[in-house]
């Protein structure tokens, strides 16, 4: 990456297809980032590595997101362009910056071979990340919150210096009006490094007041505590862990850009339905007779509030673990009409021990359901005792056999957070 907008193919970046599914485009990531990872080279490779892995997860963190995959997709990396109005900061700003900016990947240090030797900017304040719990019904049809957000903004009396109107600037004595210091700071025996931290003196404004000449409203700490209405927009189709940016919305500090406020939205569990991508699950109950018989009635009420019908036709069995599809049921694609198909799963209510009381009934039942096989031959035969609950898991356990594996836990290798976007958080 070379850093100049129109060079950047992400899908090259990825090695997939523009019409890469998203599944398609998260393996490729998956594999691209272990790859990668700075923390799994060796020691000379590591700052390419650290490029590298940077580069395939802002490609990712934008092929992943529908929305910002069809920006992408129409207008290129000039659609995250803010010098075109496309993002937060200033013109000038390259996109490494802005992808660093808006994925808060801004404290992973400086982006070797994409920097090209660029004045250092003003900061950005931090982005405030936080976990946003929806339930499968809101996610369904979308959602918008509003809510009061209580954030730091930049004093509007003092316009952020925390001194009164006619106070003139007096740079601190302790940093010399840098805002921050350097100190040394042991490391080993008789080993030091130099590190810069931010003046506690001054609170990093590089301005010392005292307390008659400090803002009023603020009190000198420049920025005030304020309450704004924001408003969040959960598309339809969205998925868990998807991130919803308010650009600029973080807590402000004086003399920088406002970071974003950004919103992973967590699934709550569904006692009725499971959610994998864009399709849906849940149990068909049915009775005994139902299975043997057929039978045309609503099985589930879906998100919406809808039930849906089944007709299942007589002569036709359903089995235990049989599963129906009903295309088109799933949850819906954030793009389009589309949606995804819901999967019935067969569960059989069995009648209770006793229910057919009569020996009459018995007979009668048996004769109408169909007869057991021949008999096993066998030359001599056994009467043996049994119990009517055990449980297959414990077959072979705590015996040695390397065959017996139940109870172990399996890889899961589908988790979506986590894995090699740790970096990222
Ligand atoms: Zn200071
Ligand atoms: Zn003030």
């Amino acid at each position: 990456m070379d850093g100049k907008e129109e060079d950047v193919d992400l899908y090259a970046l990825l090695g997939v297809d523009k019409s890469a599914s998203p599944n398609d485009i998260k393996k490729a990531y998956r594999k691209l980032a272990l790859l990668h990872h700075p923390d799994k080279v060796s020691e000379d490779k590591r700052v390419e590595s650290e490029a590298k892995f940077k580069a395939i997860t802002q490609a990712y963190e934008i092929l992943r997101d529908d929305e910002k995959r069809e920006l992408y997709d129409t207008h290129g990396m000039a659609a995250f362009d803010p010098s075109r109005g496309g993002g937060p900061g200033g013109p000038g700003m390259d996109m490494n910056d802005i992808l660093s900016q808006m994925f808060g990947m801004g404290g992973m240090g400086g982006m070797p071979g994409g920097g090209r030797g660029m004045p250092r900017r003003p900061r950005r304040s931090p982005d405030e990340e936080q976990a946003y719990k929806v339930t499968l019904e809101e996610l369904y049809k979308g959602k918008t919150v509003k809510f009061a957000a209580e954030k730091q903004v930049v004093c509007s009396q003092c316009k952020g210096s925390g001194a009164k109107e006619k106070v003139a600037p007096n740079p601190c004595e302790k940093c010399r009006g840098q805002g921050v210091r350097e100190i040394l700071r042991p490391f080993g025996p008789g080993l030091a490094r130099q590190e810069i931290i931010r003046c506690d003196h001054c609170e990093g404004s590089g301005n010392y007041y005292k307390e008659k000449d400090r803002c009023k409203k603020c009190k000198g700490k420049r920025t005030v505590k304020e309450k704004k209405a924001l408003e969040l927009y959960i598309d339809r189709g969205s998925m868990q862990g998807d991130r919803i940016v308010l650009q600029g919305e973080a807590d402000q500090l004086p003399d920088q850009t406002p970071g974003d406020l950004i919103f992973h939205l967590v699934e709550e569990p569904h006692d009725v339905f499971t959610r994998i991508g864009h399709d849906l699950s849940t149990d068909l109950n049915v009775t005994l007779a139902e299975a043997l018989t057929g039978f045309s009635r609503v099985v589930v009420k879906h998100l919406d509030g809808r039930g849906i019908h089944i007709n299942y036709p007589r002569g036709k069995v359903l089995r235990p673990g049989q599963v129906l599809k009903v295309e088109g049921e799933g949850m819906p694609h954030k793009r389009g009409e589309a949606k995804g198909d819901l999967y019935l799963v067969v569960k059989i209510e069995f009648p209770k021990d006793g229910w057919l009381e009569s020996d009459d009934d018995h007979e009668a039942l048996k004769k109408l359901l169909p007869p057991p096989g021949p008999p096993i031959a066998a030359d001599e035969t056994d009467d043996v005792e049994f119990t009517d609950d055990a449980d297959i898991e414990e077959m072979g356990a705590h015996q040695g056999d390397p065959r017996y594996s139940g109870g172990e836990w399996e890889e899961d290798e589908d988790d979506g957070e986590g894995g090699p976007q740790c970096a990222t958080q």
